[in-house]
Formats: C-alpha cells, structure tokens, sequence
C-alpha cells in the first residue's frame, strides 16, 4: 500500500495538547509508521523527557543516549542523533532521555530559547530530504512544547472522546494564538483527532459531535477507537501499525494518516 502523496515541501507536525493521556504520543508514532508504510520519509522528535514514542519506535533512549536534549542544549547538530526506527523503512527519529526533564529550566537562560528547535530542523532540511517531520510534546506549555509549536507549521491536537475532553483546549488555543502572532506566523492549526472514541457510549459521541462542531474544518473524518490492543502495543516497544496491522485501532491510525497526507498542506 506505497501510495501517500508526497508533500511538495516537509511538513513539520506538532502533536500537541498539554493534557496528558490524551493519545498524543500514541497518535504521533503510529502516523509516522503509517506515513512511513505509505512510501514516505518520516522523521520523528521526541520532546517528552518519558521518552515513550522512542519507546514505541524501538530506538534507544537510555540515559546519555543522544538525543532532543543534546539538540536544545548544546546545539549538537540533528543529523548527528537522528537514528533509524526498526518500526519501518523510511522512518527515522529522535531519542528522548530523563536529561529532558531538566531542559525546560536550563533552557530559560539560553539565547533565543524558543527558536532552538527550528533554528535545528532548519539547518537539516538545507540537505536532507523528509516528508513529513512529527514532534511529540510533554503534557505542558513550557519551553519544550513552545520550541516545538515555533518549529513547526502545522498542528495536530488529539482530543480525548471523554469527559472535560475541551476543557484546556481553549488555553491551548491561546497560545496558538500568541505563538501566531510573536514567533510563527506560519503556524496552521490543520488537524484534530479524536482518540479513544468508545462507540458503546453516548458520552463518546456527545464529545466527538461537539468537537466536529467546534473544528470543522479541522477534524479528521477517522476516529481512533478506545482499544485494549492500542494500549497494549507500547509494552512490546512496537507501534500499533506492527504490533497489529489489522485491528481497528491500526486501521484508524492508517485512515488517518491516509487522509492528512490526502488533504496536503494547502487549506
Ligand atoms: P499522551 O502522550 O497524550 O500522554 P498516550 O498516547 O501515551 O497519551 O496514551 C495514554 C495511555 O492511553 C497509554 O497507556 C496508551 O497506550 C493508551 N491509549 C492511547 N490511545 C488509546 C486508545 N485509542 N485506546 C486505548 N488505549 C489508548
Ligand atoms: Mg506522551
């Protein structure tokens, strides 16, 4: 199934929500495999000091382990830590360690510290060739997820099918906002996911209903089912897309990715 779309130019992804547990994580690697799967190249970030998408793409992230964080820091250049995913051909990503953890402090200090991230992928883009690159955030608004949002021109958030699941949408919202109008007036909010949708409840629904209503344009017509084999692929260090290439919650993700890579980035 080799037949997504290649974008005329990358499109950097941020997946973003400062809600944890949301699917955020779950959202960004299995959109990579797929996009990987459909015959494109993919480069994942992980920006989540848990380190739980290097988990899930199988890539080393042991402490000391190179990674976002010596990116950030140091200024280690992106091609001297980017590493191959065994999760697909043509996916690539980047490590996460617990040394995350102390960046967003360390990073107050620095020079142009929300521009670190973009200055990076910029200078990687000059001479390598990526379709698609996707940041998976920590659950916050701090500096890791700001030089994600500065970095990136589009945005995807997951939104939980659950109870409060618009609650701190609208904060998220206005830091799009400030981040539009300050730092990256490229930024395009172009994709909302619903995850978890439980379809044996009215709940489920009401919320999915609610968030169609509320983004439109936005919301992608596939909607990621709640399932115990999404949940379950993590623990064996593997997407969904290979720990189960045919459940539901795999064909969702692929749907998904079938229809961002569809819509390209004009809107
Ligand atoms: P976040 O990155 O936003 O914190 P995760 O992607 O890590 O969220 O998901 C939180 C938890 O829920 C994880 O244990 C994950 O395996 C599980 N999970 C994610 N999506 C689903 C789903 N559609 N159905 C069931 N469990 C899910
Ligand atoms: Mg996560």
């Amino acid at each position: 199934k080799r037949d997504f779309p290649k974008p005329a130019s990358t499109r950097v992804m941020v997946v973003v929500n400062q809600k944890g547990g949301v699917g955020k994580t779950t959202t960004t690697v299995n959109l990579a495999a797929a996009l990987a799967n459909g015959g494109l190249k993919v480069l994942v970030l992980d920006l989540d000091p848990q380190g739980n998408a290097s988990t899930a793409l199988g890539i080393d992230h042991g402490p000391g382990t190179p990674g976002t964080y010596e990116v950030l820091l140091d200024g280690v250049p992106l091609v001297d830590v980017v590493v191959d995913s065994p999760e697909a051909s043509g996916l690539q990503a980047v490590p996460a360690t617990v040394d995350l953890a102390g960046a967003e402090l360390q990073l107050v200090q620095m020079v142009g510290r929300e521009q670190r991230l973009a200055r990076a992928i910029r200078a990687y883009l000059k001479d390598h060739d990526v379709d698609y690159i996707l940041f998976d955030c920590p659950p916050s608004l701090g500096l890791l997820t700001l030089n994600a949002l500065v970095a990136a021109s589009e945005i995807i958030i997951p939104i939980q099918c659950e109870y409060y699941a618009l609650e701190g949408v609208s904060q998220l919202m206005n830091t799009i906002q400030v981040v539009q109008r300050e730092l990256n007036p490229e930024l395009d909010l172009s994709t909302v996911l619903l995850t978890m949708f439980d379809a044996r409840t009215k709940l489920s629904a009401q919320v999915a209903r609610e968030v169609r209503r509320h983004f439109a344009d936005q919301t992608l017509g596939s909607q990621i089912p709640r399932s115990v084999r999404i949940a379950e692929a993590p623990s064996y260090g593997q997407t969904l897309l290979q720990f189960d290439p045919s459940s539901a919650g795999a064909k969702a993700y692929w749907r998904a990715a079938q229809e961002i890579a569809n819509r390209g980035k004009a809107r």
